[in-house]
């Protein structure tokens, strides 16, 4: 007998099964990318709700430096916009209730310095747009980006999304993809 498990957000048990996902498609209800064969995941034994092990696992109360007058809670959404990288999305989302804004839980995650093929140097995690409300030009897509998260090399003025540092980029479902060091475990800290 499979044990069950409960997540906080579903009223349904869950059981963690390595079991083929139902279609290539099928995608975690949490961050909306794609469950990985042969990788565990939670999978609802009601309906079609299944959840990454590192999204089950996400924190349900965090302090982050993006607001730091306020604790953010984790919830549920069908859809909402992201503050972080503006896009639209649904599943789990960081919520401060105080500022009503929300931000994708793998958002939340980004480490704050990283290294991207496309450039030579290490690239900082910044909060905002340095030239303010005009925003900044995406040195990756070369589409332009209102003020919004982003990673940027000061001494180049490189700047890129941050859903454009992730390798592979934005899926065609509008999702992010996981990067290869997502650790819910591990929220970035001031
Ligand atoms: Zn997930
Ligand atoms: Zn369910
Ligand atoms: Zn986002
Ligand atoms: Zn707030
Ligand atoms: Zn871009
Ligand atoms: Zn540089």
């Amino acid at each position: 007998m499979a044990a069950n498990f409960q997540h906080f957000l579903h009223d349904h048990p869950l059981e963690l099964t390595a079991i083929r996902p139902p279609t290539a498609e099928t995608c975690c209800s949490a961050c909306q990318a794609p469950l990985v064969s042969g990788r565990h995941y939670y999978s609802c034994k009601t309906c079609a709700f299944y959840l990454h092990r590192p999204c089950f696992n996400l924190t349900q109360l965090i302090h982050h430096p993006v607001d730091p007058d306020h604790n953010l809670n984790l919830v549920l959404l069908q859809s909402s916009d992201c503050k972080a990288c503006r896009q639209q999305g649904s599943g789990l989302f960081y919520n401060c209730s105080v500022c009503q804004v929300n931000y994708h839980c793998l958002c939340m995650l980004v480490p704050l310095t990283k290294q991207h093929a496309s450039h030579p140097h290490e690239l900082m995690f910044k909060f905002s747009s340095p030239y303010g409300k005009d925003g900044f030009g995406c040195d990756l897509c070369d589409k332009p980006a209102p003020d919004q998260w982003l990673y940027r090399c000061d001494d180049c003025q490189f700047d890129v999304h941050l859903s454009c540092s992730f390798t592979p980029r934005v899926q065609s479902n509008g999702a992010l993809a996981i990067p290869a060091d997502y650790a819910p475990s591990a929220p970035v800290v001031p």
